[in-house]
């Protein structure tokens, strides 16, 4: 990685697009060989060759000389013989062939989200939102999509093992009966449980019947990322812990405060969904406007229409600033919140607050639920005042709040241990020796326990500590229920039998209560009937996933002005000098992800790194540092030291350095171990999302990071198009008129396509970079991943790509890399009609499908010359370079095994080396789609009746697909809309996908 900023300013920048300078990276603006060679090749210099010491040259003669020794013995590929019995008994409505859907709910900590899940013969392999669950509206975020491939990971705990050997499950429980007869003589004095959080009615009340058994027992919960401050919070301004829920699709003015709004946390998705509601220029209503103050992109900053860079400790002083200007404005804030501000960005206050006095009970200030409770108190006394509450924002009564902080938890949890007086420690799933706080020595507590049990999805460094290793169901396979933020309830039901024969939480826990019933099916429904009704609800609950009327009744929430000016006056006093930001990944999250091969090799969206976690930081305190990316750092604080990899990242605030928790694990599984660095060391209890007094000491060393941000680019052309409304105002088809071309003519007849044609539409005005449709895609169309070694040539497979460009916010200097604006551009194959892949292939393998107008891809035919790929203008085809499929990927190029393979859709080829392939629309659906409209005795697929799965995630609804032959589709009204463009149309692609320009609405005080 070069990165020379100073020097030899790209001649390849001018993607100059309404005055506006568009790159993708900091090796584009500096035009380094690197940046230049994946526009000029598909594949930087070197990459496209097999490794060494086999070159493309001898792997063409060796293809040869197998394919004619094929041809010469027999003529075709020989299979491996499988036998393959029918049903003696056929479970009932399962037809072969036919897939079966069922509806069920994935909690990560907080997060609950309704799925609906996609099973063949038993084996789920696709996960899709449930429309009917608040958190989801239909929509699914990486995690859930990924989820498929945790289910089937070969490194998950696949025994029961004392002290590393095998045991069974019947030797556990009687070991565990004879502690409980020792614990139920005793009060159960000695027994300590360190649990997961769960957003599980049934958890709950087995937890209240285990504490009211055992009453000695203690019961913690941990999480390392929870939603404690936001509830401290709550207590501060209102009295009580509440849980806030967001109405964006009322708000005029939304102001991000350090907050992810769409990247993660409870309700993302439904979040994303509301807010892209009031994006399009004609919206009901009217259009939106986002602010976004954070000290690091988030997917949410990268939509706001307005961005300013503040570090986290200065967000207080931020809000009583605004508080300040706000009361200039006429606004009533309480006494004491205020606090008029020196900063830069007094303009940006000042602006800001004329416009959310403008919109009193329309606007919404939002902070983010990793900052401080005063700060959040402030934010809560802004909003009352602004007449928000109840009419942007709403509370509800938090579902179960544990007694005891999960913070404060695992300290006492750890003094306890660390007392020596635990007998027995019983970890219900996490990894504490992981992720506790660097100054909460659980480990080395952890092991004064005499009896340590941990049950777990996977081995983890936890486990590795633990004597009893107990296999714990994933959560397709398992019965539970959830509580989303709003109250609704919704079950978890399972899809498949345990794969390896493992307990749920509540199942072990029932039998630490000494529950009667433990048994997760007969535990779940006992707590619905209890509490939401009869037989007939149950069944209805279980086909709809949700349960009926169960949003909770809201909190009138009322300010106590008094505690609020409190918490504003307790406010430390911001601190000079470099800061440490902790960061959720958006793929590993906290690190329970990181085993997951499909999260490790996605792009995190902002900076496209993959495989790994880097110290993120501006390209000022770069240069003050003297590093570039890929160098070393030593970040250092409280005496405590953690090494890792540098990445220039535009955007990022002043002596900040953020870097995401989740990497540097070492028993995560062969997939996730020893990737990245683990910052978990330099996170305390008190600076768990931000350390102020750190330090960064350049060291000696390089980090190989795979970053995909050059990867794909093509030259420099108006790719993304965007305007601010009121350009738009004046001119609606500005997009269409930015490329201007002579007639387009082609060199042979045009076929004329008749009948159902399709096409698709993307808005990338509601597109937030979410990755959902990357994962999505990768999951149904049985994509494999290739490691980080191959991604750093480019050879990822993704058959969707997110494109991010950066453009200057700066209209002085385009390439002024400190502030920066960034626009998504999903990009996959476009289906062009006149496909210029389609010309080159030498052997007629990917062709034009008259039914549907496709450019289709035939496998079997592909001898994997790669012209197509060189002569596609959008980059968009993948080669498979090696045998991905079949050797895992992570796993030391092992063979998958039969449980890994569970995972395919068997709708879909899976491809081998040597073959070219690319996104088709998801033709499988569209199949089955036109084979259901037959059976149904319909001439046409209904519009609606075929949503390929990027479009069928996608939280904002930004794909559309359908009959472009069909004026009233969908799709074909989005193409009439003034906003709509095709990418490179000027080359007579005729391309059937289309984008809609992204429109943002500034704030015209803001625009310079
Ligand atoms: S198009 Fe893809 S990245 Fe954009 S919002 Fe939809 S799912 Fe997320």
């Amino acid at each position: 990685m070069s990165q020379n900023h100073n020097e030899n300013r790209s001649e390849l920048l001018p993607i100059e697009e309404n005055g506006k300078t568009y790159w993708r990276s900091l090796d584009h603006v500096a035009g380094t060989s690197e940046f230049r060679d994946f526009v000029a090749r598909e594949f930087p210099e070197g990459a496209s060759e097999l490794n060494d010491p086999v070159s493309r040259r001898s792997f063409m003669s060796l293809m040869g000389a197998s394919l004619a020794l094929a041809g010469l013995g027999t003529g075709c590929v020989r299979r491996p013989e499988e036998k393959i019995l029918p049903y003696v008994r056929r479970p009932e409505d399962l037809v072969p062939g036919l897939p079966q859907f069922y509806a069920t709910t994935m909690a990560v900590s907080d997060m609950v989200t309704g799925l609906v899940v996609e099973a063949h013969e038993g084996r789920p392999t696709k996960i899709e939102g449930n429309r009917l669950h608040p958190a989801s509206r239909g929509g699914a975020c990486t995690f859930e999509q990924a989820a498929v491939l945790s289910l089937y990971d070969p490194d998950r705990t696949v025994r029961v093992f004392q002290d590393r050997v095998e045991k069974s499950w019947a030797d556990f429980d009687a070991y565990l009966d004879g502690l409980l007869q020792k614990f139920r003589g005793n009060g159960g004095n000695g027994l300590v449980i360190v649990s997961e959080s769960s957003a599980s009615p049934t958890f709950a009340r087995l937890r209240r019947q285990l504490t009211e058994a055992l009453p000695q027992a203690r019961f913690f919960q941990w999480e390392p990322v929870s939603n404690e401050r936001v509830l401290a919070g709550t207590r501060l301004a209102f009295g009580q812990p509440l849980e806030p829920v967001y109405r964006l699709e009322r708000a005029d003015v939304i102001v991000a405060v350090d907050a992810d709004l769409f990247g993660s946390g409870p309700f993302h998705l439904r979040y994303s969904r509301d807010w892209a509601s009031r994006r399009a220029p004609d919206a009901p209503g009217g259009m939106n406007r986002l602010y976004a103050v954070e000290p690091v992109f988030t997917v949410t900053g990268a939509s706001a229409d307005h961005r300013l860079r503040v570090r986290s400790s200065q967000i207080g002083p931020f809000l009583r600033a605004l508080a300040a200007e706000l009361q200039g404005q006429g606004v009533a804030i309480p006494a004491g919140i205020a606090q008029a501000g020196q900063g830069a960005w007094q303009k940006f206050v000042q602006a800001l607050a004329r416009d959310l006095a403008a919109k009193r009970g329309r606007s919404l200030v939002a902070v983010g639920r990793f900052q401080a409770p005063e700060v959040q108190a402030i934010a809560w006394a802004i909003n009352d005042a602004l007449g928000n509450l109840g009419e942007t924002v709403r509370f509800a009564q938090p579902a179960d709040v544990p007694a005891i902080a999960p913070t404060e938890a695992i300290r006492q949890a750890t003094a306890l241990l660390d007392g020596g007086n635990v007998d027995t420690l019983v970890v219900l799933g996490g990894n504490p020796v992981y992720d506790a706080p660097a100054d909460v020595p659980f480990a080395a507590a952890m092991q004064k326990a005499k009896n340590r049990i941990h049950l777990t999805q996977a081995p983890n460094e936890t486990s590795a500590l633990a004597q009893w290793v107990l296999p714990e169901t994933h959560f397709l396979e398992e019965w539970g229920d959830a509580v989303a933020l709003d109250g609704t309830w919704s079950l978890v039901q399972p899809l498949i039998r345990p794969i390896w024969d493992g307990r749920s939480k509540i199942e072990l826990l029932a039998r630490l209560a000494g529950s009667q019933q433990t048994k997760g099916y007969d535990l779940v429904r006992a707590t619905f009937l209890e509490n939401q009704g009869s037989e007939a609800d149950w069944r209805k609950a279980l086909h709809d996933g949700v349960v009926d009327g169960t949003s909770r009744r809201w909190v009138e929430a009322t300010l106590d002005a008094g505690s609020a000016a409190g918490a504003a006056g307790r406010l430390a006093a911001p601190k000079d000098g470099l800061e440490l930001v902790f960061l959720v990944d958006n793929k590993v999250y906290d690190g329970r992800f990181a085993n997951n091969g499909w999260l490790q090799e996605l792009p995190e969206p902002t900076t496209k790194l993959t495989w790994t976690n880097a110290a993120l930081m501006g390209p000022a305190l770069a240069e003050k540092l003297g590093v570039k990316s890929g160098e070393m750092v030593r970040l250092e604080v409280g005496g405590r030291s953690v090494d890792a990899g540098v990445w220039v990242q535009p955007g990022t605030a002043d002596d900040t350095i953020a870097i995401a928790l989740g990497y540097g694990r070492t028993f995560a599984g062969r997939v996730g171990n020893n990737r990245g660095f683990n910052v978990y060391p330099l996170r305390t209890a008190e600076g768990a999302w931000t350390a102020t007094g750190a330090s960064a000491t350049k060291i000696a060393g390089t980090a190989l990071l795979a970053a995909t941000q050059d990867h794909h680019s093509m030259e420099g052309r108006p790719l993304v198009r965007e305007a601010n409304l009121r350009d738009y105002e004046q001119n609606p088809y500005f997009a269409r008129e930015m490329v201007q071309h002579p007639p387009l003519v082609a060199l042979w007849k045009q076929h004329e396509y008749t009948g159902q044609q399709w096409g698709m539409a993307i808005d990338l005005n509601s597109c937030v970079g979410c990755n959902g449709c990357m994962v999505a895609c990768q999951a149904e169309n049985n994509i494999p991943i290739v490691g980080p070694e191959q991604t750093r040539m480019g050879r990822e497979m993704h058959w969707i790509r997110l494109d991010r460009y950066f453009a200057s916010a700066n209209a002085a200097d385009p390439t002024d890399l400190t502030d920066a604006e960034v626009v998504f551009q999903p990009v996959t194959c476009m289906q062009c009609e006149n496909a210029p892949c389609e010309n080159v292939c030498p052997v007629a393998a990917t062709v034009h499908s008259k039914d549907g107008g496709l450019n289709d891809m035939v496998y079997n035919r592909c001898i994997g010359t790669r012209y197509c790929s060189n002569n596609c203008p959008y980059k968009v085809r993948r080669f498979n370079f090696f045998d991905w499929h079949t050797k895992g990927t992570g796993t030391g190029g092992n063979p998958l095994t039969d449980v890994e393979k569970m995972k395919f859709n068997p709708d879909v080829t899976v491809r081998t080396r040597g073959v070219m392939e690319k996104c088709t629309y998801c033709v499988q659906r569209i199949n089955a789609a036109k084979r259901d409209a037959k059976v149904s005795g319909l001439e046409k697929v209904p519009d609606g009746a075929i949503t390929p799965a990027c479009a069928q995630t996608c939280p904002t609804e930004a794909i559309v697909f359908g009959d472009v032959n069909d004026p009233n589709s969908r799709v074909s009204k989005l193409k009439k809309q003034p906003r709509n463009y095709e990418m490179l149309a000027e080359f007579n692609t005729k391309p059937r996908t289309s984008y809609l320009a992204r429109i943002r609405n500034p704030n015209p005080e803001l625009v310079s």
